[in-house]
């Protein structure tokens, strides 16, 4: 069996990974998802979060929001809505967009604000993931 996977990760506006990996672990929609190399095939729904991958002797990492994951054995390509890998993550920005993300929810108060709420997780994600690099 193989010892590698490929993994790709594709946003509408580009193709943002295209390595091999031997192990990733994937934000998926009902808890994070390992995958090694053999994996059963499976598909899954992207939740807000970090997806890592050991290539070799580094970790790699990267922001994604939402989208899809399909899992084959040797195989495993990610189609999010947005991924930004760590070093291209502009903290600035996403420091900005935390603070506007709070505001906004602390005026709607407990009737909440899931556009808000969304928003935050974006940019927190991306803190995280920029802080690790
Ligand atoms: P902002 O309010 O700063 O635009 P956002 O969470 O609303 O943040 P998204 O709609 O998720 O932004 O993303 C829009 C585009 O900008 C995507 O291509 C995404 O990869 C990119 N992007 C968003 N925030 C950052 C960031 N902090 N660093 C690098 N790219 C970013």
């Amino acid at each position: 069996m193989a010892d590698t996977i490929q993994l790709e990760i594709v946003t509408p506006d580009r193709l943002v990974v295209n390595d091999t990996a031997e192990y990733i672990e994937i934000p998926g929609k009902t808890g994070h998802l390992g995958v090694l190399p053999g994996h059963a095939p499976l598909i899954t729904e992207l939740a807000v979060g970090e997806i890592s991958y050991r290539t070799g002797s580094q970790t790699k990492r990267l922001s994604v929001a939402w989208g899809f994951a399909e899992v084959l054995q040797t195989k495993v390509t990610i189609l999010a809505e947005t991924a930004e890998k760590a070093e291209e993550i502009d903290v600035a920005r996403a420091q900005a967009a935390k603070q506007r993300a709070e505001e906004e929810l602390k005026k709607a108060g407990p009737t909440g604000n899931p556009e808000a709420q969304d928003a935050l997780a974006r940019a927190s994600t991306r803190l995280e993931v920029a802080a690790k690099k």
